[in-house]
């Protein structure tokens, strides 16, 4: 759901090499299908990453042959808090601007399936309502929302909360914050991010248990360098440094993550005991069902065969997209 990049690439990058490179590093995680997301940027810069990611989802499977599905794009700003921004850069943050919002949607043809939006800002209800016009699942993210805006905005039909924690007003047991309403209300799913730097390990725990297994994605939120090693890369124009797998910009602050879909499930796995029928609803399940694709993230007869062949490390051997292997790991399948 959550996807900027990896193997060196980013969506911004807007190029069809660029945006197969993504789709390859991430099947060799076990994703199968992926929203391509977008940073907060000038008008320009996030019209030419809709097209290219139009590009990749019209192309279907046949767009990349050995990689994840693009199922289509998550478009994440620039409509947030300043006061919010994380590693989105906080000059391009602005309100909702119809207009542009209305030129985004045509270029994007369709494939805009996730928004992520601060409820609070001018023009959120006028954001939201335009959005699920167009069957847009909206998120709550990057957002100083206290309860009253969230509750109005899950009214008008926000779903989904953008990495809790992360990027939002905080918890506070005095204080309705936007985590409050999401934590409890069962309207909305909420994105984690489990690394190990985005949250702590009884944080997960806590949100797993106020959720219930249905209510929980676990995200990525990968940047260029997931799988790309320790280094220097960019994110929506900003420099990011990659140190033992922490992404952060030059004031520290946390810019996206390096991690994978196979290493979230098993954080999350070792931090809470989750048997496989949980891990594999936070992984696949619940993000289907909340983008309304009921032949997604299960294994049924007549759904798509979209599956992973992993060992009892959680290391992948195998990834099928509608029945098509486009990756094997070539190591010995054991356990
Ligand atoms: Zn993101």
């Amino acid at each position: 759901m959550h996807i900027h990049g990896g193997g060196g690439a980013d969506t911004m990058d807007a190029t069809p090499d660029a945006l197969r490179t993504i789709c390859r590093t991430h099947a060799r995680h076990g994703t199968t299908c992926l929203l391509l997301t977008t940073m907060t940027q000038s008008r320009d810069a996030i019209t030419a990453a809709l097209a290219g990611a139009r590009m990749a989802f019209e192309g279907g499977p046949g767009f990349c042959a050995d990689g994840a599905r693009v199922l289509g794009i998550h478009l994440e700003g620039p409509y947030l808090s300043p006061k919010k921004p994380g590693a989105q850069p906080a000059e391009w943050i602005r309100d909702y601007d119809p207009g542009e919002f209305g030129g985004w949607l045509e270029t994007s043809g369709g494939a805009m399936k996730l928004l992520t939006m601060a409820p609070e800002q001018p023009g959120g209800g006028a954001l939201i309502a335009a959005a699920r016009e167009n069957g847009i699942v909206v998120s709550l993210g990057h957002t100083d929302a206290t309860a009253e805006p969230t509750r109005t905005a899950l009214e008008a039909g926000a779903t989904h909360g953008t990495h809790l924690f992360n990027q939002m007003r905080p918890f506070h047991h005095r204080n309705d914050s936007v985590v409050n309403v999401l934590l409890f209300d069962a309207r909305a799913r909420v994105e984690l991010i489990c690394d190990g730097h985005h949250l702590a390990p009884e944080v997960a725990r806590l949100v797993l248990q106020a959720k219930g297994d249905r209510g929980v994605i676990l995200i990525t939120d990968a940047m260029a360098g997931a799988d790309a090693g320790d280094g220097e890369y960019r994110l929506g124009g900003l420099r990011v440094r990659v140190e033992n797998g922490r992404a952060t910009l030059d004031d520290g602050t946390l810019a996206g993550s390096v991690l994978t879909l196979d290493r979230a499930a098993a954080n999350v796995r070792a931090w809470t005991g989750a048997d496989w029928p949980t891990l594999a609803r936070l992984v696949s399940t619940n993000a289907a069902d909340q983008m309304g694709w009921p032949h997604k993230g299960r294994i049924q007869v007549g759904t798509d065969a979209d599956f992973v062949f992993v060992d009892d490390e959680l290391r992948v051997h195998a990834t099928f997209v509608e029945g098509r292997c486009v990756y094997r790991s070539g190591r010995p399948l054991s356990g």
